[in-house]
């Protein structure tokens, strides 16, 4: 556990941060071609930083230079057990300026301090010391081919590969996605969301104090018509991971057609259920984990659950535990650790996230500039809060009259990224979980699984594939047979 500051001490080293202006391309921090690019803190609506950010043209060199890399075989022809030991120098170096990065994070994005000391930037480091300790331990395959053939089923890297990242978790996304990508030995091009460019830049710069080879990562700050839609589209792209909304998503499955079929994995949105059935024992727990999985980061979390689906014999007393428990849930400056929840990350997404706010709350249910502390509604299953994604800390609570009510309920929507079951009777949370549509089922608990885990979504929830665990690296891999036949040559066959 990270020994927490005070918020005075984190607003010193906020005062203290040279945050970076450019883009990262071949690597340098160069200027990049396209508008300029302001980031503000969504706490106090002051300037961060403008940067010099991305267009198409730096969208071309980036793809020429990481494309140069990659068959230069520099990284993609590194010995394994190379490639992971500067990997695990990236890892440390991050570890080494955690405090500095748990800063820019929560500036940027309005994230409270404790979470981005004590999830964001420890994750981030697991994720990519996960992945740099795998690379010399995965082993290829072979197929059963008979007495007259052997056949090696070897995995490759792709060649360039791009990360398109949102602004909810912008560096541990930069992690999930460059951990598996950059071990699998492709060069990488970043995208971050344009609200939360700043982590990934000093990631970058950091990765070739590491030892990265020019041209492997490269981090291209913009806007998603600017210079996320000229990667979706660019012939000399392989494959494009990316993390967002839905909608966005769809477009980057249209960019792959009419341009190269390069691969897509989406990872987008979710309308997570906690069901609560009738024989959940201890309610303090499942208090506990409710109001996390509800309002951890603030709701903006693909994989928040926003419906509480819940048996009417145990809604009253759970309701009474959730309202106590958020008492201690104080909203506010996100850089003074003693608050639970930051700020909304921009004023278009705090209107957004506003509209929904209508009738009598449980709890919360006021904004106050860019904070919005944590609320609950009581609603129907057909209210537009228990059905489309907010992204906000908003629980709708929904009440269901029998246990078997409340599956159908979970499933009966166009998301399938996580949910939880809660029941003391393990055979009966073990069928709920079976039975739900989603990538990721908790039973007693809330989470998204670990570095080991695969994560992603059925329905449209995602697409193509899984971050996490092993599973990430079909990502970023082909599968190639190859074929060596073992009959002797024919007389006559020139073998020397
Ligand atoms: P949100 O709606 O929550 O801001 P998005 O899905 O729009 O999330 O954003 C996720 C990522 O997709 C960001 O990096 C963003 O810049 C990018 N993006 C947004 N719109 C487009 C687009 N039309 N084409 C390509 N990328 C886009």
């Amino acid at each position: 556990m990270t020994n927490l500051l005070t918020k005075a001490e984190y607003t010193a080293i906020a005062e203290s941060l040279i945050l970076p202006r450019a883009a990262f391309i071949d690597g340098k921090f160069r200027t990049g071609t396209g508008p300029k690019l302001i980031t503000r803190n969504p706490a106090t609506g002051e300037k961060l930083a403008e940067i010099a950010a991305c267009g198409s043209e730096d969208v071309d060199l980036a793809v020429a230079r990481a494309r140069e890399a990659f068959d230069q075989g520099h990284w993609a022809k590194m010995p394994p057990a190379e490639r992971k030991v500067i990997l695990v120098r990236l890892a440390k170096l991050i570890t080494r300026n955690r405090r500095e990065l748990a800063v820019m994070e929560s500036l940027d994005g309005g994230k409270p301090i404790s979470d981005c000391e004590g999830v964001d930037i420890p994750e981030s480091i697991e994720c990519i010391k996960w992945h740099a300790e795998l690379i010399d331990k995965i082993y290829d395959q072979t197929a059963p081919t008979g007495d007259d053939a052997l056949s090696i089923i070897v995995r490759e890297p792709l060649g360039v590969v791009a990360a398109i990242l949102p602004w909810n978790f912008p560096m541990l996304m930069l992690a999930w996605k460059i951990g598996p990508a950059l071990a699998a030995g492709n060069s990488v091009i970043v995208k971050p969301a344009e609200q939360t460019p700043l982590t990934a830049l000093r990631v970058a710069e950091l990765a070739y104090e590491a030892g990265i080879p020019t041209g492997v990562l490269q981090v291209l700050p913009g806007d998603g018509p600017t210079v996320g839609e000229p990667i979706g589209r660019h012939p000399g792209i392989d494959a494009v991971s990316f993390t967002g909304s839905t909608e966005t998503g769809k477009r980057f499955l249209i960019y792959s057609a009419e341009s190269n079929l390069k691969k897509v994995t989406l990872e987008c949105g979710g309308k997570n259920p906690a069901v609560v059935l009738s024989d959940a024992e201890n309610l303090d727990h499942v208090a506990e984990h409710v109001v996390n999985a509800a309002f951890w980061n603030m709701g903006e979390n693909c994989s928040a659950a926003s419906r509480l689906i819940v048996h009417a014999a145990v809604k009253e007393p759970l309701l009474e535990r959730i309202t106590a428990r958020l008492r201690d849930w104080k909203t506010g400056d996100p850089l003074d650790p003693a608050h639970h929840l930051g700020c909304l990350v921009s004023t278009e997404h705090a209107q957004k996230v506003g509209s929904y706010l209508s009738g009598e709350a449980i709890a919360g249910g006021k904004m106050d500039g860019p904070y919005l502390p944590p609320t609950v509604y009581d609603v129907s299953a057909d209210d537009a809060r228990a059905r489309e994604e907010i992204f906000g800390p908003i629980l709708s609570v929904i009440t269901v009259q029998s246990d078997d009510e409340a599956i159908p309920l979970a499933n009966d929507t166009n998301y399938g990224l996580t949910a939880s079951i809660f029941s003391s009777n393990i055979r009966k949370a073990i069928r709920a979980a079976r039975e739900i549509k989603a990538g990721t089922v908790t039973v007693n608990s809330y989470g998204e699984g670990n570095a080991a885990t695969p994560f992603g979504g059925w329905k449209q929830s995602g697409f193509g594939g899984r971050d996490n665990g092993i599973h990430a690296h079909d990502q970023f891999t082909e599968v190639k047979t190859i074929w060596i036949d073992l009959n002797n040559p024919k007389d006559g066959d020139n073998v020397g």
